[in-house]
């Protein structure tokens, strides 16, 4: 491998991100198109799936030479250049930017994370996290310390099982190690995997998180969401099946089916509907825009209420609100401004700086809001921290009256499969009702979606989808030992958050 990478380390700084916000899913891409300039394809890629992931991002190109890696913390404009680039040069690639939930967030921990030694050479990118990691590195007799993540261990596992084929299965070697390594994994995963030859992309048998495939020029492209084809010119073919893999190559493109067919059973991530796609984004064939704007109005008729005004809190409520407004035929306005160029690696080293930081991500619009009673529509509340602060500010800038109505059911499990909120201590619905939730926002009146409702706004019911988070109904066994840094620590259990020990599958008490 060649391998190119600049020095970055953890920051010592809290960062807003890592503190006030939940993370969510990262976001993957592949490429394989002869002729055409494959990493610039890439970087557009992974430039529209940047929304999945900040914390680092990382590529890997094939010239059917050699694969070379490169991967940084950093934002995906801050990793590649037009100089490192157009060093890059193949036909084939795979791309990945990174939101941590298993490893924490370190130059190590970036990816795509590569293997390269005696016939074995190959690079992974992973969106989603796996929940029997622990038990897995225990069954391979893992010493602490040889992995660092969950996507790291499914490399080694991958690596080591290429490495007891013989040498003349080169080629073949991943989709054989694949066929061997992958139906002992449990949890959430999309890959997209490359070795020089080929690009290999897999979806686990709940398809929790999305994997597209479209089609380029001379090529065949693999990506999280559907904006990552558009912005490249690809047109989409359709989504990678629950429990499908991909191959392609030279030969075009086929599936292979790795998994026991008793375990397909689609759970697509009910959030990438309600917030983590992109509203250009299609999911189950349905518009992710439209759907927002179908939870509003849905809204709108389960909890309506007499007011002047109805606005969204950028960017995820915008859409619902439009929905609401319009069943409502209240008027839409814009409340609130929102810096753009303020991200989640926004630096905030005291407790006072960071609520300072609502305030500089979100700013009133006086003129709009005094006097007014209005209603307030947003996606979901996760931790409350910030719409409680962002309440207080339109108090603060004169408003009469406020209604808040939340496009989704209270938020009160915490996900295991590729979203990081925390424990079930720190989500705000999990430990007040609503009407306490009403108080501690200090607003008039509080309204979330129902379950039902927010299903059939996706237009895709019966399609299948994962909602545990809301629900506390796991589509499959959550772990009972699961911390970030489970693989990082000599001994996991000193990390052990007693908050995520109270669940298993279906929610019951364990
Ligand atoms: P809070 O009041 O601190 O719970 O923040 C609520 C805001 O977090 C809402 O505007 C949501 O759109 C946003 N949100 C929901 N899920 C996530 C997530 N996974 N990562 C970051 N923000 C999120
Ligand atoms: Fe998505 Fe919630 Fe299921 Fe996690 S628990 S995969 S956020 S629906």
């Amino acid at each position: 491998m060649n391998a190119m990478a600049g020095n970055s380390s953890a920051d010592e700084n809290t960062k807003i991100g890592e503190d006030d916000s939940p993370r969510e899913a990262c976001g993957v891409f592949g490429v394989y198109a002869p002729g055409q300039p494959v990493a610039h394809l890439t970087y557009l890629g992974l430039y529209a799936l940047q929304h999945r992931g900040q914390e680092s991002a990382g590529m890997a190109v094939s010239n059917g030479d050699s694969l070379t890696v490169v991967k940084e913390m950093g934002l995906v404009s801050n990793v590649f250049n037009e100089q490192t680039l157009a060093t890059l040069d193949g036909y084939l690639a795979i791309g990945q930017t990174r939101y941590s939930t298993t490893g924490s967030s370190t130059w190590r921990n970036a990816q795509p994370v590569y293997r390269g030694f005696n016939h074995v050479e190959f690079a992974l990118g992973h969106n989603g996290n796996l929940v029997n990691t622990e038990e897995l590195a225990a069954q391979s007799g893992m010493l602490p310390g040889t992995v660092a993540s969950d996507s790291d261990l499914v490399a080694e596992l991958l690596a080591n099982e290429m490495l007891s084929s013989p040498e003349d299965e080169q080629g073949s070697g991943l989709e054989n190690a694949l066929c061997e390594v992958l139906p002992r994994l449990k949890g959430a995963f999309s890959f997209v995997l490359s070795d020089r030859d080929q690009i290999i992309g897999v979806r686990d048998p709940n398809g929790l998180r999305p994997l597209c495939l479209g089609r380029i020029d001379n090529g065949w492209v693999l990506a999280s969401e559907t904006p990552a084809l558009d912005v490249i010119g690809a047109h989409m073919v359709r989504e990678i099946s629950p429990g499908e893999a991909v191959v392609i190559n030279n030969d075009g493109c086929r599936s292979f089916w790795p998994f026991d067919a008793d375990l397909i059973d689609p759970k697509l991530c009910l959030f990438e509907f309600v917030y983590f796609a992109r509203p250009d984004a299609f999911l189950y064939g349905q518009s992710v825009h439209h759907a927002r704007v179908r939870m509003g109005e849905f809204l709108s008729k389960q909890a309506p209420v007499e007011a002047d005004l109805v606005m969204g809190v950028p960017e995820s409520g915008i859409p619902a609100a439009e929905g609401y407004a319009r069943e409502s035929c209240i008027p839409y306005g814009q409340g609130l401004v929102k810096n753009r160029y303020i991200g989640r690696t926004f630096i905030a080293p005291t407790q006072s700086m960071r609520a300072a930081a609502v305030r500089m991500k979100l700013n009133p619009l006086r003129d709009t809001i005094d006097g007014q009673r209005i209603v307030v529509v947003d996606d979901s509340i996760v931790r409350g921290t910030t719409t409680r602060a962002m309440i207080h500010m339109l108090r603060e800038a004169g408003a009469k009256e406020v209604h808040m109505r939340i496009s989704s059911p209270p938020y009160r499990w915490p996900c295991f499969y590729g979203m990081d909120t925390g424990s079930r201590s720190e989500l705000l619905a999990a430990n007040l009702t609503v009407d306490e939730i009403r108080e501690y926002l200090n607003v008039d009146t509080l309204s979330y979606l129902d379950l039902n409702r927010l299903i059939e706004a996706t237009g895709a019911v019966g399609a299948g989808f994962c909602s545990a988070c809301l629900t506390g109904e796991y589509p499959l066994d959550v772990p009972v030992n699961l911390t970030k840094q489970l693989l990082e620590s000599q001994n996991s259990t000193d990390s052990f958050d007693n908050n995520t020990h109270l669940f298993s599958k279906k929610g019951e008490g364990v």
